[in-house]
């Protein structure tokens, strides 16, 4: 079980999310992985900049703020004969903290192995303290730093991991902590590579660290426990007639993830798929209520599934001047130099001859897109070979869904009709072979009311089948 940082993000998250572990833990063995209580990680990278820049008094003020939040959710937590060890724990792996932060003031920079070794501390404090709150319960539970667990490659900020040396570290450190009757509560985020330099797995990766080590152990299931109910047919602060869909699967998942429904990380199913290891999403709010499975094939038939929306994005426009210049070949360059920049592309789509052709990129990664591409292709932008790069940020990403969109005719008829009828412009579309995904990008003043009358037209309310 995985527990987000809202999950854990109080004393009193803390012990429901120890409840559950420890009810669960009566009918079967369980592992529980933690995020930083919420908000943490921001803070912990904040203080990284203010450290890079100098600020001492920004970097001050984080710390206290820092500790506050963890002593007073010791002090809440836990009984009087369990502070003192926990207490001193914390101070322990601030002091640690204090130590990269002070590190990174010296350097006015901030390495990317520093920051995964510090931002990783997060998710070391919670797990501390939810582990000293089972054994203050009487269920002998043990804090894990995944450093010592999941062996990642050097990409740092956005490690993947080596399955194989996971795989045998899991076993060696986790299922025989198991088979002692100990409760292993480890941390999310982080790993290390094989020479043991901490990395993490990117903003959110919590799940997929749950998922890696689900498995490397063979786990029956995985259950995700957030502050929403479930994966949604659509954001129901946009849609309020969205609803909690009871089973999907890892494709309608992952596709869902990537066009930017926030409930899970993108990369979390990819170690499940061999073993078909199904996954809950379930709230812990609200544990009661079933959440969604996510699973490899669905019993019921396919279905359009769900609408998602991603607002801050940006369309890059590339366009060769004359025939003298192959498109195919200036998209491949321009791939490529966005591959190694680590920037995702979102939605791809070109005329047939590749001579003009855009792709989506988020919001946040348009400088280092644009930066990339310039240099991969100067001596072509400065010959006048390429048309200067075009950029519209006023734009947003809609996509639509669902096993069911294979093979269903008329359905991206159905779709395009309902945007342009409310009054949307459509600027590009892109559909994968797969066929399970139709991504729109529209002005982004109509993104909402896109999303709101696709929702309405597939009647994804409902549960509606297609066909
Ligand atoms: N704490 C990390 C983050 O905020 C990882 C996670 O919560 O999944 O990105
Ligand atoms: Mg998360």
């Amino acid at each position: 079980m995985k527990f987000g940082g809202t999950s854990v993000g109080s004393a009193e998250r803390m012990r429901a999310a120890a409840g559950i572990a420890i009810e669960q833990g009566r009918r079967r063995p369980v592992l529980i992985v933690v995020s930083a209580m919420a908000k943490v990680t921001d803070l912990l990278l904040d203080t990284l900049r203010h450290a890079e820049g100098g600020d001492r008094a920004g970097i001050e003020e984080n710390f206290r703020a820092l500790r506050a939040r963890h002593e007073e959710a010791c002090r809440e937590l836990l009984p009087a004969e369990f502070q003192e060890a926990a207490m001193s724990g914390i101070g322990e792996l601030l002091a640690e903290f204090e130590r990269i932060a002070g590190g990174i003031l010296m350097l006015a920079e901030r390495p990317p192995r520093s920051v995964d070794e510090a931002v990783a501390i997060g998710e070391r404090l919670s797990a501390l303290l939810i582990a000293a709150f089972l054994n203050s319960r009487g269920t002998p539970a043990r804090a894990v730093n995944a450093a010592h667990v999941i062996v990642t490659d050097a990409l740092f900020g956005n490690a993947s991991p080596i399955l194989e040396h996971t795989r045998e570290k899991a076993w060696a450190v986790l299922a025989s902590a198991i088979e002692e009757g100990v409760l292993p509560v480890v941390t999310g985020f982080n790993g290390a590579t094989a020479d043991g330099r901490p990395t993490t797995l990117g903003r959110g990766g919590s799940d997929f660290s749950a998922s890696i080590l689900a498995a490397a152990l063979d786990a029956a299931e995985l259950w995700i426990w957030t502050d929403v109910d479930g994966i949604m047919s659509a954001d129901p602060r946009l849609v309020p007639s969205a609803i909690v869909l009871d089973e999907i699967t890892y494709n309608e998942a992952a596709e869902l993830a990537y066009n930017g429904a926030k409930v899970l990380h993108p990369r979390t199913l990819a170690p499940l798929v061999d073993k078909s290891i199904p996954v809950w999403s379930k709230n812990s709010f609200a544990p009661e209520k079933p959440g969604t499975r996510i699973v490899a094939k669905l019993a019921s038939g396919r279905q359009t599934r769900a609408v998602t929306s991603m607002a801050r994005v940006a369309l890059v426009s590339m366009e060769a001047a004359g025939a003298t210049i192959s498109g195919t070949q200036v998209m491949a360059r321009a791939l490529d130099a966005l591959a190694r920049a680590n920037v995702e592309v979102l939605a791809l789509s070109s005329s047939s001859y590749r001579q003009n052709f855009c792709f989506l990129v988020r919001g946040e990664e348009l400088r280092a897109a644009m930066e990339s591409l310039e240099s991969a292709l100067a001596l072509e932008l400065a010959h006048e070979y390429l048309k200067p790069l075009e950029v519209d940020e006023n734009v947003g990403l809609l996509a639509v869904v669902g096993e069911g969109m294979r093979g269903t005719p008329g359905l991206a008829g159905r779709i395009f009709t309902a945007i342009s009828q409310a009054s949307v412009n459509i600027i590009a579309i892109a559909q994968g072979s797969s066929e399970l995904t139709i991504a729109i990008v529209v002005r982004r003043d109509g993104l909402e009311k896109a999303v709101r009358a696709v929702h309405e037209e597939l009647h994804l309310g409902n549960g509606a089948s297609v066909s």
